[in-house]
């Protein structure tokens, strides 16, 4: 590893650093170039830097939702590590908070919930930054991220000039936005503004956190949900900081009503979720384990969680692609089965 100032005032650019250990699926080659930004400045100068020299650029951040290739990837890494959030009363007299980029998620839920603050409780205990969330409009238990959103603030590659997009701009979808398709690409996060609420409901909807609180007696308050969802989600996902995985490998298909229909003569059992007038949304975890019979698999180095059958582990030692063989194996099994194709919720990089 080698270290050099570049030609821009201050940025520290190092080459062929490992991003293996920056990921939590611990796995992949190297970046060419890569380097850490902690303030605006040091942004524009990574930018530029990867500029004038041609070379494509690729923002880090938590990376526990990428997958990196063995080969490694080409052109400059930005590790996004801006930091700082502040509370504040919105133009609507609404609590707002302000997050930089790089702030964790979760530490920015488990503030709000201390302060009293009601609107991502839901999304409690999702790994990754705040940079992150608006891009595949994070969702769990219910609750998404783009509903919350007020504004999202960027820096535009091309023209070199900060942006705002207000949230009708951002496109929010299911585990989509305007920031994941290719318009969206030449502006990388800076800062996210969420609207909270002082007072505030429950969102008990999904059957996992009704009953929680049925089973225990207790009342939903709002760190009692915030809790629920962290109990929950330790019973099913793999930690991250002890297993290599990203979690959820694949999105939840939608498929048409009379396709899953038709689907059910064959799979009786098959759960579905109503998604947009004529569409439903299968639990791809479902698919795994009842039509691919591939929850709790090991092949090698690579499996799938025994706990949670969307999420494809490490076991340690694993390549990418021995990683990418496993998802395709999933993948196809469940296709030849169903016809249902599969999306990565991971990025592949
Ligand atoms: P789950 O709660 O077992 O649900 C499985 C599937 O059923 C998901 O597709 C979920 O939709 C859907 N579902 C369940 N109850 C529903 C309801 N009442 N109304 C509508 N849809 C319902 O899911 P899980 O795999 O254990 O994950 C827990 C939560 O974390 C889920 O909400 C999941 O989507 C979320 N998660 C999000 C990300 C991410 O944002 N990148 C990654 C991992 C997990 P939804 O997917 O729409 O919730």
């Amino acid at each position: 590893m080698s270290t050099d100032n570049g030609t821009d005032e201050s940025v520290v650019v190092e080459h062929d650093v490992a991003l293996a250990p920056r990921t939590t699926f611990r796995v992949g080659g190297t970046a060419d170039f890569f380097c850490a930004v902690r303030d605006e400045q040091e942004l524009v100068a990574a930018v530029r830097y990867a500029l004038v020299r041609d070379l494509p650029i690729t923002i880090l951040g938590g990376g526990s939702n990428v997958l990196v290739r063995d080969e490694g990837v080409r052109g400059l890494v930005i590790a996004m590590a801006l930091r700082g959030r502040s509370f504040h009363e919105g133009r609507s007299g609404a609590i707002e908070v302000r997050a930089r980029a790089g702030e964790v998620w979760d530490e920015l839920v488990s503030d709000a919930v201390q302060r009293g603050f009601w609107g991502i409780e839901n999304l409690s205990g999702v790994p990754g930054l705040v940079g992150a969330t608006p891009i595949q409009n994070v969702g769990a238990y219910g609750a998404e991220v783009g509903s919350r959103i007020v504004s999202v603030e960027a820096f535009d590659i091309e023209r070199m000039s900060a942006r705002v997009f207000r949230p009708e701009e951002c496109a929010f979808g299911y585990r989509d936005s305007f920031f994941k398709s290719a318009a969206g690409k030449r502006f990388i996060i800076t800062a996210v503004t969420y609207r909270l609420s002082e007072v505030g409901a429950p969102d008990l909807s999904y059957r996992d956190t009704s009953e929680y609180f049925m089973e225990r007696r207790i009342e939903p308050t709002l760190s009692a949900v915030r809790e629920a969802v962290l109990t929950i989600r330790r019973a099913k996902f793999p930690d991250v900081d002890r297993v290599g995985t990203a979690g959820s490998f694949f999105k939840n298909p939608v498929i048409s009503r009379a396709r899953y229909d038709k689907l059910t003569r064959a799979y009786p059992s098959m759960p579905a979720h109503a998604s947009g007038a004529g569409f439903v949304k299968v639990p791809a975890g479902w698919l795994i384990e009842h039509v691919a019979k591939m929850r709790g698999v090991r092949e090698g180095a690579v499996g799938s969680s025994e706990h949670h059958a969307l999420a494809i582990v490490n076991h340690g030692g694993a390549r990418a692609s021995d990683i990418l063989a496993f998802a395709a194996r999933i993948e196809d099994a469940v296709y030849r089965a169903t016809g249902i194709s599969f999306e990565p919720e991971v990025q592949v990089i």
